[in-house]
């Protein structure tokens, strides 16, 4: 069977970097839909909101108040789900019942004094300013004795239970880490073991040569949609270059980084012409003070927009009791986020 034979019938795609499988089935993209429509999410439409706990001068539910921040501003999550004491001890009953006590921090970083703004609105300055704190904080964090891995991550939109439209993201410092990290640390090390090389300058090559799911590009990163995606417009950022984390990033590479982040925000707010929901994040090389050369720095987008700014996808049936599965194909996606435009819709091109 040819390659684009069995690309049009039911397939599954392997996952190198997690090593699942998500399952394919491309025959199925004219089935009728008559599920649940949301109404579409309203763009947050004033630069300031006294009831908002993130805008400058107004007070958090926690108590402490924000100082009047002209740029970004970074503060301790008042509700954390992490606590930076000492955890405690180990449980194990039987190696059935495991439990460990996780030492961390949370953060909360605004993007931006305006309530109204995102990264597809911002100047490059500002999305550089963002991108420099990022940096900062990966570095503060990762610094601390105890911390082993620094997660930076964005939700945005209430769809995916982001609960304030202020621009921000959030950063875990962990003891500990996650199963996504976990399994990526493990796959990445033992192919650079096995092929002497690295997993994901290998597969950025390979999606180079092949040219159909690359969505933009700079000379220092490239956004694609994975070969392997889940969600629909699901995409990975890459750094060209073989970094193992965002602080390894130059200066020039960092300007680099603010101007593909803003053209692929752009280019998802303008695919339904709506504020784009997704789950956003870093991975990168853990900072447990090893060498970790496997590692290659990139982000992964989650958006869960199927096909118009009121139609989710939903992860349940056979993706909760077996694997994902997909109609619309990775490469149409691509295609899709390739044609949207890097002038925002609300934009006047002129
Ligand atoms: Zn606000
Ligand atoms: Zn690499
Ligand atoms: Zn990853």
């Amino acid at each position: 069977m040819k390659d684009n034979e069995l690309l049009e019938k039911p397939h599954r795609r392997f996952n190198p970097l997690t090593r699942e499988w998500v399952l394919v089935s491309p025959q199925r993209i004219q089935r009728p839909w008559q599920g649940r429509v949301e109404k579409p999410p309203e763009p947050a439409s004033v630069a300031y909101d006294p009831e908002c706990y993130l805008c400058p001068g107004n007070a958090r539910a926690g108590g402490a108040r924000n100082p009047d921040y002209e740029s970004t501003f970074v503060f301790d999550n008042d509700f954390p789900a992490l606590l930076s004491e000492p955890a405690a001890a180990e449980f194990n009953d039987s190696e059935l019942l495991v439990a460990q006590g996780e030492q961390g921090l949370c953060r909360v970083l605004c993007f931006s004094p305006r309530h109204d703004l995102t990264l597809a609105s911002m100047a490059e300055q500002e999305i550089r300013n963002v991108v420099d704190v990022w940096v900062q904080q990966y570095r503060e964090l990762g610094s601390l004795p105890w911390v082993k891995y620094v997660q930076i991550f964005e939700n945005r939109g209430a769809i995916m239970g982001a609960s304030n439209p202020h621009p921000h993201c959030q950063i875990w410092a962990n003891a500990s880490l996650s199963n996504q990290v976990e399994a990526e640390q493990r796959s990445q090390f033992e192919y650079s073991r096995q092929h002497g090389s690295c997993l994901l300058c290998d597969y950025l090559d390979l999606e180079l040569k092949q040219n159909q799911r690359i969505v933009c590009r700079n000379k220092d990163f490239v956004v694609l949609v994975p070969f392997w995606a889940i969600w629909p417009f699901e995409v990975m950022l890459l750094s060209v270059r073989h970094v193992g984390a965002m602080d390894d990033l130059t200066s020039s590479e960092l300007d680099s980084f603010a101007d593909i982040l803003r053209r692929l925000c752009t280019r998802y707010d303008n695919l339904f012409q709506v504020p784009f929901p997704y789950t956003m994040g870093f991975h990168q090389q853990p900072t447990d003070d090893l060498a970790h050369g496997e590692w290659h720095f990139h982000a992964h987008y989650y958006p869960p927009l199927l096909r118009s700014a009121t139609v989710p996808k939903f992860m349940v049936g056979y993706e909760m009791l077996g694997s994902p599965q997909r109609d619309l194909t990775p490469e149409a996606a691509a295609d899709r986020l390739r044609q949207a435009s890097e002038i925002h819709y609300t934009k006047r091109t002129s």
